[in-house]
């Protein structure tokens, strides 16, 4: 008789700024996922995979920078190991930006609308139906941008109206919502089978 065992997996969320402990709560609901925390670059060789959170794309660009973190993010990637970017870390994993005071990471060939949905009053809720995950799979825009173009080996998964909102390319899967801020672990838990 076969036992099916589950490994714990160790998955990091860049605990510079923004919505780190929305994030740690959510890996949190999910069983057999060990949280941790990153801010020192030794940390990144623990874990199995990153999560890259919302919040201010500029500001965590800035800490990536004086966190000596950009090379060992980009080192993890090419390693294959899986990194999810929500909203600011969306941006900061694509490739080109349309407001370029941002370093960004270039770990998928998209390039971003950054605010692209417009400003803080025009956030908001929906569902949405996301290629391989599920058909109404809650999500939550905030300053939220969207994928303005993708290269060919990028995989567009969901949409709101004709705006890309979610890609991936191997190891790296981005959105522009908040799934952390929903009770739908769907889209972590696609993140996770990767890691
Ligand atoms: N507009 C923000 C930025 O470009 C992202 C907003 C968010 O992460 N909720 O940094």
């Amino acid at each position: 008789m076969s036992t099916s065992q589950h490994q714990t997996k160790k998955i990091g969320v860049l605990n510079l700024q923004g919505a780190v402990s929305e994030h740690l709560a959510a890996l949190n609901r999910i069983e057999n996922v060990d949280p941790i925390a990153i801010k020192d670059p030794k940390q990144l060789d623990d874990i199995d995979g990153l999560i890259i959170p919302g919040g201010e794309s500029t500001a965590i660009s800035r800490l990536i920078k004086q966190n000596g973190l950009i090379a060992p993010i980009k080192n993890f990637a090419k390693q294959g190991k899986a990194i999810l970017g929500t909203c600011a870390g969306l941006v900061l994993c694509g490739k080109q930006t349309t407001h370029n005071e941002v370093e960004l990471l270039d770990l998928l060939d998209i390039t971003v609308e950054r605010n692209g949905f417009g400003r803080q009053i025009n956030s908001f809720e929906t569902t949405l139906e996301i290629e391989a995950i599920g058909q109404a799979v809650p999500a939550v825009f905030i300053r939220a941008p969207y994928i303005a173009s993708a290269g060919e080996g990028v995989r567009q998964l969901a949409f709101v109206d004709d705006k890309c909102v979610m890609a991936q390319q191997g190891n790296i899967v981005v959105c522009s919502f908040h799934p952390e801020l929903t009770q739908d672990d769907q889209i972590i838990r696609y993140f996770i089978n990767l890691c």
